[in-house]
């Protein structure tokens, strides 16, 4: 895949899932250095990167985290904009608290890490790819505080876009149905499920049954190669676009 051989990357939420996934592939396509975002500082400090590393343990949502960021490296050539948490009540249970953090990880986090990536990137340009949701595109019951975060994200990538294009910055976001990562064991319907289905493995197979056509959920692995091509010069005249990466499950 063209255009990463030396470059530097920001990737928050590397610590596990998706994110660890995209620093994985990075690393083999020759990325030169690493700045790596998570609230986990002990998953964060054990991860291996085989490169110059620089590790921030702490909240994307926190302004001093990025001033922290800026100190240490102040320009960046891409970014996978990813950290974020689930969250599942009905509207109606929704307690504000509760409503309030997964406005802070999945968008507070997600402005102040889009601003210091551009900052980053003003005087050279650069990709950044924000990991969305298909659950910031289809409704579901259950889903408002993370649905509502996620389409505000998608949004998001769609002004930052626009405002980047004169220096060159390309935007876009993947939106993913369902992938097998640790963020499901935050859900207390998927641990029911594990609980009736005898193990996490054939819960996430029956998850990826229920509503999906392609009939399974997605590796992360998959879904980092898929922002690896976003990423790259293989996409250079692709900016402010969401690639839905569902297996079918918003048709
Ligand atoms: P994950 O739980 O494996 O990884 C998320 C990582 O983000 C964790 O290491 C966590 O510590 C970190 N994180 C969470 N809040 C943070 C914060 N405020 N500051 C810094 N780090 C923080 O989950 P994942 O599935 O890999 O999630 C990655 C992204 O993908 C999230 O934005 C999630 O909403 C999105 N996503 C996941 C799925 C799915 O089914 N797994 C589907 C669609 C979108």
């Amino acid at each position: 895949m063209p255009g990463f051989q030396n470059k530097t990357v920001l990737v928050t939420g590397a610590a596990s899932g998706i994110g660890a996934a995209s620093v994985s592939w990075l690393a083999a396509q020759g990325i030169g250095r690493f700045v790596l975002v998570d609230l986990d500082a002990e998953r964060l400090e054990r991860l291996d990167t085989g490169r110059e590393t620089l590790r921030l343990a702490g909240d994307v949502a926190d302004p001093e985290l990025w001033h922290r960021a800026t100190e240490g490296c102040d320009t960046l050539d891409l970014a996978v904009l990813n950290a974020g948490r689930a969250d599942a009540a009905p509207l109606v249970d929704i307690d504000f608290l509760q409503w309030r953090q997964v406005m802070a990880a999945n968008l507070d986090g997600m402005m102040l890490s889009l601003q210091y990536a551009m900052r980053a990137m003003a005087a050279s340009g650069g990709s950044i790819v924000q990991t969305a949701s298909i659950s910031g595109i289809k409704a579901e019951p259950g889903t408002a505080a993370y649905a509502a975060s996620k389409a505000g994200v998608i949004q998001l990538a769609k002004v930052a876009a626009k405002e980047g294009a004169a220096q060159g910055i390309r935007v876009n976001a993947i939106a993913p149905g369902g992938v097998d990562t640790p963020i499901w064991d935050q859900v207390p319907m998927f641990r029911d499920l594990v609980d009736q289905e005898g193990s996490r493995k054939a819960a996430i197979a029956a998850l990826g049954r229920m509503a999906t056509p392609l009939g399974r959920y997605a590796r992360a692995e998959e879904i980092a190669a898929q922002i690896g091509f976003l990423l790259s010069d293989a996409a250079a005249t692709i900016t402010g676009t969401v690639l839905v990466s569902d297996g079918g499950y918003s048709l």
